[in-house]
């Protein structure tokens, strides 16, 4: 029997929408469906492709305020964070491919060693089959549709599979496919949990983009290991920001509220530490207090997504206070109640000990630590097991420099917060446990095609110097080879020593 799904309002528990969940057993179907779509697409010409994508943003642009609703009845969002973070970025990508995807995806000639001459050298990007994509629920237009972009762009057939804590996003996905006339089962979107996760990458894709935890992540980086098909895996992250004394203050505690507090702080790229030289740390903590007291429930500051997060948050910090840390703005877990919506809370006291320090809180929580020396803050803000994004507030360019190429991230800003996702030309993606390859960029498209280079020979001569018959070959190939790859010095000195050997004879 088939489940009925219904969606709810995060805050309000009111009945959204309800639909039937995808069967486990129509996974084979939903793959032969996807196969069949990906001979017809990926043989249409790149400009036929993109004219689908320009219907897309025409749409996009024409339903802006219906959609934006929907996501934040979706999501608890605040309508302009919905606007802003959730659907402008798929706009914004499919402006920015509209115009490079031409570029990016034509055959790139690259050049030839003159040891080969005659023959000329390529790269071609053809796509690569049916691609998975499976999304979270904090972003879940942005992370479902940008890859989805940038999968069918490059000539794809794609499976998406939403989050189920946010799954009517998957059904206005499936609207959106349908008012733009996309051919049939070149978007699939398959509506369900995890179970149906685990069978849709157990199934036949031929490659697996992932957007969630670092938990499920490896699970599915391990299963397309076996298969030995290409994956992304976008994780978690515990974002540092590094203050020092001589960073312009206000903006810094500015940027700090925003990039804790955004979307309640459930984003990936979250500030989730704040390291502030000591000699500024009680002045900016003054600041942030007063600007996270200025914030609006509801107006600046949406409500929590997922009710099972909320008790990650509350495990957090509950840990933290016991441990010593002060809360200074916001409410004590014991006062959070039954609502969704949770006030900022900015804590300091700060251990290395905590979990908000070494662990994804993805809430409005922000830990402020003192550090004294540059060093030091390198050490601790390279302290996790993630490496997502980054920023460092200094006016000393040099020092912003230096200090950013230490970080083991994937990302870094200096003097702002999060933004460098935003701008499409830069390929984004995390290290360590925050995850392996990109997207957005040119990289974006390639992460979806694969890659074949080529070398042409024009096949006029009859065979080539290393082929058979090797007798008598050594010292002429010897001699090509030093000659090829010696320094100018080198090469006068091999010339004397063959004049010298000449003149014995
Ligand atoms: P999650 O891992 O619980 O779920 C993500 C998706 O995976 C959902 O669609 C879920 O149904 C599916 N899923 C769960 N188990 C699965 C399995 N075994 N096999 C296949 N699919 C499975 O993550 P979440 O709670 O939805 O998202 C929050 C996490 O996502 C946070 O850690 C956040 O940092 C991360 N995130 C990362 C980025 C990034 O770009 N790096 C962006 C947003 C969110």
């Amino acid at each position: 029997m088939k489940n009925v799904l219904i969606a709810k309002h995060p805050a309000t528990g009111e009945t959204i929408d309800q639909w039937l969940e995808t069967e486990v057993q129509h996974v084979s179907d939903i793959y032969e469906k996807s196969s069949a779509a990906f001979k017809f697409w990926s043989t249409r010409p790149l400009e036929t492709r993109l004219s689908f994508l320009t219907k897309m943003k025409h749409y996009l642009l024409e339903n802006i305020d219906e959609i934006v609703e929907e996501i934040c009845s979706a999501t608890g969002k605040v309508k302009t964070e919905a606007l802003t973070a959730d659907l402008m970025p798929v706009i914004d990508i499919l402006q920015h491919y509209e115009k490079r995807a031409p570029k990016i995806l034509k055959r790139q000639k690259v050049s030839t060693p003159i040891l080969f001459v005659g023959k000329s050298s390529y790269v071609d990007y053809f796509p690569l089959g049916t691609v998975l994509i499976i999304s979270p629920w904090n972003y879940p237009f942005q992370l479902s549709m940008t890859p989805v972009i940038s999968a069918l762009i490059a000539g794809n057939s794609v499976i998406l599979k939403p989050s189920e804590v946010t799954p009517t996003i998957g059904l206005l996905i499936e609207k959106i496919a349908r008012e733009i006339n996309l051919p049939k089962n070149v978007l699939q979107v398959a509506h369900g949990g995890k179970e149906l996760g685990q069978a849709l990458v157990s199934g036949t894709p031929d490659s697996i983009f992932f957007t969630g935890s670092v938990e499920t992540g490896r699970k599915i980086g391990m299963e397309a290991s076996k298969r030995f098909i290409p994956y992304t895996l976008e994780l978690g992250g515990k974002d540092p920001m590094i203050v020092f004394d001589d960073a312009p203050l206000m903006r810094a505690v500015h940027g700090a509220v925003w990039g804790a507090f955004t979307n309640a702080g459930q984003v990936c790229m979250s500030i989730e530490r704040v390291y502030v030289q000591s000699s500024i740390h009680g002045e900016f903590i003054d600041r942030l207090v007063e600007e996270t007291k200025k914030l609006k429930m509801g107006e600046d500051v949406g409500s929590l997504t997922f009710h099972q997060q909320k008790e990650v948050i509350r495990d957090h910090v509950l840990d933290a206070l016991e441990k010593g840390a002060l809360l200074l703005t916001g409410r004590h877990p014991d006062k959070w109640g039954e609502s969704m919506y949770l006030e900022p809370m900015v804590l300091t006291n700060i251990t290395q000990d905590m979990k908000i320090v070494t662990e994804e809180t993805f809430g409005p929580v922000m830990p402020v630590i003192a550090f004294s020396t540059e060093e030091e803050a390198i050490n601790k803000a390279n302290s996790t097991e993630f490496g997502l994004n980054a920023s460092v507030w200094t006016k000393d360019s040099k020092k912003a420099d230096r200090v950013t190429s230490k970080l083991v991230t994937g990302n870094a800003v200096i003097n702002d917060v999060l933004v460098s996702v935003a701008n499409p030309h830069l390929p984004f993606g995390g290290v360590k446990s925050s995850g392996t390859g990109k997207y957005h960029g040119d990289e974006g498209l390639y992460t979806f095609s694969r890659q074949m280079s080529v070398m042409r020979d024009p096949g006029i001569k009859q065979k080539e110097i290393n082929w058979y018959p090797y007798q008598n070959k050594y010292l002429k190939v010897r001699a090509l080879i030093l000659a090829y790859f010696s320094t100018k010095k080198q090469k006068a000195a091999l010339v004397r020593s063959f004049y010298k050997q000449l003149r014995k004879k």
